[in-house]
C-alpha cells in the first residue's frame, strides 16, 4: 500500500530546501503546498519546484507560485510586499519576533474571510487543519470543541453550513483551539 506523502517526508529529506514551519507543520494536508508532477517556476528565485505554494498570499501583486524556501528565509515577502496570514490584535502576542515568524515567514492557510491565526502560552499556535465533519465522529475531539469558549460564545450548530472551524494547537500545553470563521452573502 502506498503510504501518503506529507509535508514531514520533504522536510526530512531536504530540510533546507522544505524547512520545517512550526506555526504550520503539514501545509500539504491543507492545499497551501501544491504538489506536481512537472514543475512549476518559483516566481520569486526562479527555481524549478514541484511542491509549490499557491497561497494564500495578501498582497496587490499577482503570486500564483512560491517554493518553501522563499516563504521560509523572507525573500518572497521582500519581492513582493506581501503577509501570509493575519493575525488580530486579540490574538497577537507581545513578541514581535514571533509576530515576525509567523505573518512573515511562515504558509498560511485558506478561510472564508479573515484568517486568524489563535496564540496561548504566549505564542502563536500550530495551525492543525479546517475540520470535516468525519473529524468531528472523535468524541474527544467534539468534546473540545463544545467546551471552548469561542465555540460557546458563536452560538453556532454543527450543522450550520456557513461556518467554517479550524483547529489549532498549542506549541507548549498542547491544548487543542478553534477558530471560527463564518460566511455572510
Ligand atoms: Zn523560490
Ligand atoms: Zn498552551
Amino acid at each position: 500500500m502506498n503510504k501518503k506523502i506529507t509535508y514531514k517526508d520533504y522536510n526530512e529529506k531536504d530540510p533546507n530546501r522544505y524547512p520545517f514551519f512550526r506555526y504550520h507543520p503539514d501545509p500539504m494536508e491543507n492545499g497551501v503546498f501544491v504538489e506536481y508532477d512537472s514543475p512549476k517556476t518559483c516566481q520569486c528565485c526562479g527555481k524549478q519546484e514541484t511542491l509549490i505554494c499557491e497561497g494564500p498570499f495578501i498582497t496587490d501583486e499577482d503570486v500564483s507560485f512560491i517554493c518553501p524556501e522563499c516563504i521560509a528565509d523572507g525573500r518572497a515577502v521582500k519581492a513582493f510586499d506581501m503577509e501570509f496570514c493575519d493575525v488580530s490584535s486579540l490574538n497577537r502576542i507581545s513578541d514581535s519576533d514571533k509576530t515576525e515568524e509567523l505573518i512573515h515567514h511562515t504558509p498560511g492557510y485558506y478561510s472564508y474571510t479573515f484568517n486568524d491565526w489563535l496564540s496561548h502560552c504566549g505564542d502563536y499556535c500550530a495551525y492543525e487543519k479546517q475540520l470535516i465533519c468525519e473529524d468531528l465522529k472523535d468524541p474527544q475531539l467534539l468534546k473540545e470543541l463544545k467546551e471552548d469558549p469561542e465555540w460557546i460564545e458563536s452560538g453556532f450548530d454543527l450543522d450550520d453550513a456557513f461556518i467554517q472551524i479550524h483547529m489549532f494547537s498549542c506549541l507548549h500545553c498542547g491544548k487543542h483551539l478553534f477558530y471560527i470563521d463564518q460566511f455572510f452573502d
